[in-house]
């Protein structure tokens, strides 16, 4: 279980899905539209390069612990992550947050909603 499922989020909310490799702390950085994409090219680690220059801010989020965020950049075109691909840069960002996002698509929506701390 070294490995999860994550999301980026784009700007206009728009969710894709890519493989979290939590031995190493790094994004695999292909994009797909569904989970189930993921999990069929899982540990394959496929070629993903933004060639068309389009890529736009998104925050990443990575089920992996207890879940963790960060703001990186990504190419909804190309189906790639092209910047923010490991934790130490999300540290040295400063966007780094130590919990799953609100808008997490892995979160199940039957959870009572019992945080009340910031
Ligand atoms: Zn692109």
């Amino acid at each position: 279980m070294s490995h999860a499922i994550g999301a980026v989020r784009f700007e206009d909310g728009k969710i894709l899905y890519y493989e979290y490799n939590g031995t190493t702390d790094v994004v695999i950085d292909k994009l797909y539209e569904t989970q189930d994409e993921v999990l069929e090219n899982w540990r394959k680690y496929p070629d993903a390069n933004c060639g068309c220059g389009n890529d736009e801010p998104v925050r990443i989020m990575s089920t992996y612990g207890d879940g963790f965020a960060w703001d990186g950049r990504a190419c909804r075109n190309c189906y790639a992550i092209t910047d923010g691909f490991t934790v130490d840069f999300a540290w040295e960002s400063g966007t780094y947050e130590d919990k799953e996002p609100e808008w997490s698509p892995f979160k199940p929506s039957s959870e009572p909603d019992s945080s009340s701390e910031s």
